[in-house]
């Protein structure tokens, strides 16, 4: 299964924040982004020394653990829930001796040729400690090492193919490096004379830092003791930035190449109440990534918005169920309808996606139960029909309940009065003036890579 994660790095300069405890803070605020495994890599300018285990980001480390951490400069990562491969030595920043020193890599993304690449250097003799691409990326940067870091860095980026947003750690440099399309989010930001790299721009503001830029597509950036330094590799004239980043995986108080996550989701919540005439009595969403959207339904509608789902926030996001059985529960762990607020009533619903159905299925025999007269659902996306080889976890198509399904069978399958999409014309619209194309993959089968040869199909 593929793996989406959040990173984080900081190079600190001149001042009282410390390096590790600053990632931590970072990290604490990319937990969204995985629940799996945490890890912190930290440099000081001698040696790297690093920490990294299975659990949520204040489970991994305490005190101790971050005091040790010593060093100016600090990267991390937390790792998203995958089916398999839940084991800590995949855990991450992944680090390795070279010629050029110790390094440390942390990931966000996956790599569609990483098997070929491994199976490649594994003929010729490398040994590999993990099953994740990083280290895969690690090894490439490696071999290069007579050719210096960044000339290296750069064969690595001619040779993989996929997404990649990776921060990597030199025992007196921090580099940040977002892959030709673009596809997963990076960016940049500046804390007195300390510079931060985050997959999030909410990830910037935990730790007190203002937002500098995005990093650009292809773009290697070197933070060192002389400042920010920044070369280019050829990048596609399209960028792909996942589109499913606004739809439900990033925070709704980041801002991804331009664009303010929560005012896109209200858009497409807006945008989806646009011509619909379903007759209802209240609006609610699932929270909390729908809420926005629902808002927007709300407003555009004239349709009251309320409150119908309460959410434990104590329990990670669904897919952290290992098996379909196990998820189900889970929906129920996390999410609980407002007897007193639904009942007798007409309910839309907004749902942010609808990947497998099993959380619309429940959360609308949830409301019925509940007493709900109605329950139309609405989704601010429009279907998911096709697997993700780019590092979102959305189930191989086979899982899909969009997969060789009509609207009127899911409508059926989850138990709703009525269901409608947002088309994916209009979920483009939600984030017009963003400075980068889009990867539409997930919904329409238009992947920037072929996720079978690696070769790259656009611009
Ligand atoms: P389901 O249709 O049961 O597979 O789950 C869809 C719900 O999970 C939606 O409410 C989304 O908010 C959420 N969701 C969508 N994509 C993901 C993902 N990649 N990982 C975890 N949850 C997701």
């Amino acid at each position: 299964m593929e793996e989406a994660c959040g990173v984080f790095g900081i190079y600190t300069q001149g001042g009282d924040i410390q390096a590790a405890s600053a990632a931590y803070y970072g990290l604490f605020a990319l937990q969204h982004r995985g629940q799996e495994s945490a890890g912190i890599a930290a440099a000081d300018g001698k040696v790297i020394r690093q920490y990294r285990n299975l659990g949520l980001v204040p489970e991994v480390f305490d005190d101790e653990i971050l005091r040790g951490l010593t060093g100016h400069i600090a990267i991390g990562h937390v790792r998203y829930s995958t089916f398999g491969g839940k084991d800590v030595i995949n855990a991450q920043p992944v680090v390795a001796r070279c010629k050029m020193g110790m390094l440390a890599l942390a990931h966000n993304g996956n790599l569609v040729n990483a098997d070929a690449l491994r199976a490649a250097m594994e003929d010729q003799g490398a040994i590999f400690q993990t099953t994740v691409d990083t280290e895969v990326i690690l090894n490439l940067i490696a071999r290069e090492s007579s050719k210096g870091l960044l000339e290296a860095i750069r064969s690595m980026m001619q040779v993989v193919r996929g997404s990649y947003a990776l921060v990597l750690l030199t025992k007196d440099s921090l580099i940040g490096i977002r892959d030709p399309y673009g596809i997963r989010p990076l960016c940049l930001g500046r804390v007195g004379d300390s510079f931060v790299l985050a997959s999030e721009s909410c990830a910037l503001d935990a730790v007190g830092a203002e937002f500098v830029r995005d990093i650009r597509p292809g773009e290697i950036v070197t933070i060192d003791q002389s400042g920010v330094h920044s070369v280019h590799v050829p990048a596609p004239l399209g960028s792909r930035l996942c589109l499913f980043e606004f739809v439900y995986f990033a925070r709704p108080d980041s801002v991804i190449d331009g664009v303010n996550v929560y005012q896109s989701r209200v858009e497409a919540g807006r945008r989806l109440a646009i011509g619909d005439d379903v007759q209802a009595d209240m609006v609610i969403g699932v929270p909390d990534s729908a809420l926005a959207a629902a808002m927007g339904y709300a407003q555009q509608s004239g349709i009251p918005y309320g409150d119908g789902l309460a959410k434990n926030r104590y329990v990670g996001r669904t897919f952290i169920q290992p098996n379909q059985g196990m998820r189900e529960v889970g929906v129920r762990t996390k999410l609980n309808a407002m007897t007193r607020n639904v009942r007798g009533k007409r309910i839309v619903l907004v749902d942010d996606s609808i990947v497998r159905g099993t959380t619309s299925r429940r959360i609308v025999e949830m409301l019925r139960t509940a007493g709900a007269r109605e329950v139309h659902v609405r989704v601010s996306s429009p279907m998911v029909l096709n697997a993700c080889y780019f590092g979102i976890d959305i189930a191989t198509s086979q899982e899909l309940i969009g997969h060789g399904h009509s609207v009127e069978d899911i409508c059926r399958f989850i138990g709703a009065d009525s269901l409608k999409y947002l088309s994916l014309e209009d979920l483009c619209k939600t984030v017009e003036g963003a400075g980068c194309g889009l990867c539409t993959g997930c919904f329409d089968g238009r992947y920037p890579i072929d996720p079978e040869t690696g070769e790259m199909l656009e611009g």
